[in-house]
């Protein structure tokens, strides 16, 4: 049976996070008077920021739409989330172990999103750990003609898809992950002859969102007998959504907002050239325009100087 968790915990995991720094993952904050962030509201569009953060009070407020509350309410609201997912997220961030009241674990809750996301980190790990081997030469050989070494490969967690039919969905089974969640995080395929890995005999380069999680690949051939297109992306899962997805955010977020300034390259790739030579603002698209939902996210990192906190 799953517990509740104590309130104490709560308080206490909420006392130990900085609400500037978890908003921070989603949008730029600037300074707007004492003991007051401001930046673009991620709730609704918006020109000139209304949204506001205090993070001495722990709150957030936006003038513009009323969105407002603590740190578990941004996250549940902003990554649909429920408020038992949201401490638990927070808690994990901290390094923070929770007690669960009547005995149990973590609440049901703690679904299918949570799971997704960690067989995504499960399936990364297992990649990268393939990249050396024998069968990987032709992935190693493809990367080093692109003038990237094994250090550039590291940093990136680039890793190589067995060109097996089910070596990932086998290891992925023996960490405990069922079906249903392996097919939810799409790493797998379910077709007529059974359950197959998706990316077989390819490059991989894990895809994380702002906050660095992996939430999906992208995959490239390197084979001849691969019928597949050059690239191969995650489809879409409750955790990657292409049209809103960006390569490389999660190293570029920082400099981003600091220089107010992104650059928009076409493809894994040209994303590690980029920040290997010092263009620590790029970003690409994952099999997909560049379009509404990724300019939203890019202008929250962007928000425009703040003007005076006189209006806070
Ligand atoms: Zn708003």
């Amino acid at each position: 049976m799953a517990g509740r968790i104590s309130a104490r915990d709560i308080e206490e995991v909420k006392s130990r996070v900085n609400i500037a720094d978890v908003v921070s993952d989603y949008l730029a904050l600037r300074p707007a008077g004492v003991g007051s962030l401001k930046g673009l509201c991620p709730f609704h569009d918006e020109k000139s920021p209304s949204f506001t953060v205090k993070p001495n009070d722990g709150f957030y407020k936006c003038f513009g739409c009323g969105e407002g509350g603590d740190v578990y309410k941004f996250l549940q609201q902003l990554d649909h989330i429920s408020f038992y997912e949201a401490v638990e997220k927070l808690a994990g961030r901290v390094g923070y172990v929770l007690t669960y009241e009547e005995g149990g674990g973590p609440s049901p809750d703690h679904g299918l999103k949570n799971r997704i996301l960690e067989a995504n980190n499960a399936a990364a790990l297992f990649y990268q750990s393939q990249i050396m081997s024998d069968a990987a030469e032709t992935g190693r050989e493809f990367l080093k003609s692109r003038g990237f070494d094994k250090a550039a490969a590291e940093r990136f967690s680039i890793g190589f898809a067995p060109k097996a039919w089910s070596e990932l969905y086998a290891h992925l089974k023996a960490l405990g992950f069922s079906d249903e969640e392996l097919i939810s995080a799409a790493l797998v395929t379910k077709g007529d002859k059974g359950i197959y890995d998706k990316f077989r005999g390819r490059l991989i380069w894990p895809i994380r969102d702002s906050t660095s999680q992996v939430i999906g690949f992208g995959a490239r051939k390197l084979f001849e007998d691969d019928n597949g297109p050059k690239y191969l992306n995650s489809s879409d899962t409750l955790v990657y959504h292409k049209s809103q997805v960006l390569y490389g955010i999660d190293l570029a977020k920082r400099d981003i907002s600091k220089n107010q300034q992104v650059v928009v390259v076409e493809g894994y790739t040209d994303v590690m050239a980029c920040h290997l030579a010092g263009v620590t603002t790029a970003v690409a698209t994952c099999g997909t325009a560049f379009g509404d939902d990724h300019i939203k996210t890019l202008n929250r990192m962007l928000s425009a100087s703040v003007d005076s906190a006189a209006e806070v």
